[in-house]
């Protein structure tokens, strides 16, 4: 979903990986600078809209959230629908969940085309003590598969407003190359 009516821009995003790796965490983060240390996996499909700007144009950032349906391998190609942006999530201090990107990765090619602007999140960086995916793991993965590569703590707050901010604006470069 990138539509541009005038001045207005919804980018849906969504955010994958396996259970547990922070994703609830880094959208509440994102969209209400907040932190939850309970784990609630709550059941069903739900986003958060958070604006944004770039280059002087309000974007709507529409993000949305697996809500728990990832515990079952049960994510609908109703959330993939219309995505323009993708946050594949594992977490440093666990190896089977950076494994598992890559299953997320097959899933998300084979619902959304190779243009949806793509983010490998290593999420959890506050974790140095426990970790157990190198920065330089994360890295390579990224540039086989041609995907943005960050870390972030969404308990510190270390760049989860980057992680969202570089793939709105890749979005949006997009968007403006096509609609030149
Ligand atoms: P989800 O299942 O992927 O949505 O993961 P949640 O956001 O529910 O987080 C799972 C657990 O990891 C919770 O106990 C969170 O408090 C914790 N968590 C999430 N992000 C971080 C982080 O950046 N650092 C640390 N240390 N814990 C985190
Ligand atoms: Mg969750």
């Amino acid at each position: 979903m990138a539509e541009e009516e005038g001045e207005e821009y919804l980018f849906k995003i969504v955010v994958i990986g396996d259970s547990a790796v922070g994703k609830s965490n880094l959208l509440s983060r994102f969209a209400r600078d907040e932190f939850d240390h309970n784990s609630k996996a709550t059941i069903g499909v739900e986003f958060q809209t958070q604006v944004v700007e770039v280059d002087g144009k309000e974007i709507k950032a529409q993000v949305w959230d697996t809500a728990g349906q990832e515990r079952f391998r049960a994510v609908t190609s109703a959330y993939y629908r219309g995505a323009v942006g993708a946050l594949i999530v594992y977490d440093i201090s666990r190896k089977t969940t950076f494994e598992s990107t890559k299953r997320w990765l097959d899933e998300l090619n084979t619902h959304c085309d190779t243009t949806v602007a793509r983010m490998l999140v290593g999420n959890k960086c506050d974790l140095e003590d426990i970790r157990d995916v190198s920065v330089e793991e994360g890295k390579s993965l990224a540039e086989e598969e041609g995907l943005f590569f960050i870390e972030t703590s969404a308990l510190n707050s270390t760049n989860v407003n980057a992680a969202f901010e570089i793939v709105i604006r890749e979005i949006y470069n997009n968007v403006s190359r096509k609609t030149l």
